[in-house]
């Protein structure tokens, strides 16, 4: 494929694969570094049924990923992943599945995240500048091509220009909260978040519960459970951060408070060389994780969602 960078992901298509899909990865419409329709082009590659495209803050990249799934013949679902706000040091991200990529609720709120972005960005650039580091806002922005801007497109601005020796180390320095240049951007809470999910035709998924930093489990199983009661309708049990013990336990907790179970890679492109499409940590995401949820979204009263080769359960 002409300017698609090979990233991983690309077993040959086989039957068992085709039982397989990835519900978390992003696109140049914001972090990852391949166009939405080679993120697609790539799952097709991998022998993937379905993908959810779940850019930070923004659905951009849904009409493009719709439509090249649609001609490739695999299933499509839009998504969206939201950073919420919660004390550190967790960090908590939700992830909208189904949404409705015109949705008035839905934009009005991406709307207001990408300005929080807008005010957060000068601010980094600022201190990094005062910090002796040579970076400007014009290639932030030919750095993002257009995409929703956030801390890896500067982590990758440092890391080509020497000043670290790797992506996690422009975090540790600089990015992440107690870095040199760590600021904080405007955030929704989790109630808001999961509200305004749902108000946007979608299923609120809560992303790599690892990152919220539990400090044990009962403390995980509460927080799970006051999500729960707020209307959070899945878990994402695989992930690239998850281990065998993590995924059984975010399994069994899902299972418990009948949360739906998702999985996807977190797939970045080449901006996380470690991570192939289709696989988070050596994982596969099982297809039925995929048909679940189209199920929770389009009762069975429509016999032809989510079937292979419709494309676009959103649209069904
Ligand atoms: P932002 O959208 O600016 O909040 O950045 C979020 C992105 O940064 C996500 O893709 C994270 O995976 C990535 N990220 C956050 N913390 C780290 C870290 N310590 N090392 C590498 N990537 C990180
Ligand atoms: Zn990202
Ligand atoms: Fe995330
Ligand atoms: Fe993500």
């Amino acid at each position: 494929m002409d300017g698609c960078p090979d990233a991983g992901g690309a077993d040959p298509i086989t039957e068992e694969t085709m039982s397989f899909v990835d519900l978390h990865c992003h696109s140049t419409a914001s972090d990852g570094t391949f166009a939405p329709s080679d993120v697609v082009a790539l799952a097709v590659r991998s022998g993937l049924s379905a993908l959810a495209l779940t850019d930070h803050d923004t659905v951009a990249g849904v009409p493009e990923a719709s439509e090249a799934a649609r001609k490739a013949g695999i299933d499509f679902l839009a998504g969206i992943e939201i950073s919420c706000d919660v004390p550190k040091p967790a960090t908590m991200h939700l992830l909208g599945y189904g949404v409705d990529p015109e949705s008035p609720v839905l934009l009005d709120l991406t709307k207001r995240l990408i300005a929080g972005r807008n005010d957060r960005n000068p601010k980094i650039i600022n201190r990094l500048n005062e910090l002796g580091i040579k970076i400007t806002m014009e290639e932030l922005k030919a750095e993002a091509k257009g995409g929703v801007i956030g801390r890896p497109h500067i982590a990758a601005i440092l890391l080509r220009k020497g000043y670290v020796s790797s992506m996690k180390n422009a975090f540790d320095n600089y990015l992440a909260p107690g870095g040199a240049a760590y600021f904080d951007k405007e955030r929704v809470s989790p109630r808001q978040a999961i509200d305004m999910v749902r108000a946007s035709g979608g299923l609120p998924v809560l992303a790599h519960p690892s990152q919220l930093r539990s400090e044990n489990d009962a403390q995980l199983e509460r927080t799970i459970k006051d999500l729960a009661d707020l209307g959070l309708a899945g878990l994402e049990v695989i992930h690239s951060d998850h281990n065998d013990a993590l995924v059984a336990r975010y399994t069994a907790l899902a299972d418990k408070y009948g949360l739906l179970k998702t999985g996807g890679s977190d797939f970045h492109g080449t901006r996380k060389k470690d991570i192939s499409l289709g696989i988070a940590n050596g994982r596969r995401i099982p297809r039925d994780f995929y048909d679940a949820l189209v199920e929770r979204l389009r009762p069975a009263t429509k016999p032809d969602a989510g079937t292979r080769g419709r494309g676009d359960a959103e649209r069904s």
